[in-house]
């Protein structure tokens, strides 16, 4: 299903692009929590992070640094958070990976709320051996 990202890609609706590469687009949120707030998404056209190949996953991890090293000098900012929705219980609303850099200031950001639990030993153990187990199933 096409996503507004895709019609930004394709080049049939505008944005305000601060990078380009092979593989990677960035530009601005139209509706950002705090100046600077910028989207940075694969050319891949997929809408879960763990279904994107290696080669544009690596290109994405390539380029968010410099891209956060920019909005930071950009914004003056310090502090950024960098969010990754991935289903709509989990906040994605626009089913194209993108990974938001958001700022974090006086003049807004990210709120969040982090309902921690402790971690039990008994929960760990089989935990990490299905993780495991999971990642062996790949390779
Ligand atoms: P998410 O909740 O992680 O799916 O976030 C989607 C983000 O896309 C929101 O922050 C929107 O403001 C942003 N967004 C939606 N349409 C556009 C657009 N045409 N250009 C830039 N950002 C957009």
């Amino acid at each position: 299903m096409s996503t507004i990202f895709d019609r930004i890609l394709d080049g049939e609706i505008p944005c305000h692009k601060v990078y380009e590469d092979e593989h990677v687009l960035a530009f601005l949120d139209v509706g950002p929590l705090s100046p600077g707030h910028t989207l940075v998404i694969p050319k891949e056209r997929k809408a879960h992070l763990h279904e994107l190949s290696d080669e544009a996953a690596a290109a994405i991890g390539r380029v968010l640094p410099r891209l956060a090293r920019a909005v930071l000098s950009a914004t003056g900012a310090t502090a950024y958070n960098v969010l990754q929705n991935n289903g709509s219980e989990a906040h994605q609303a626009v089913f194209h990976v993108h990974f938001h850099i958001i700022p974090k200031g006086s003049d807004g950001g990210l709120g969040i709320d982090w309902p921690a639990r402790s971690l039990a030993a008994e929960d760990a153990a089989p935990m990490v051996e299905a993780i495991r187990r999971a990642l062996a199933a790949e390779s």
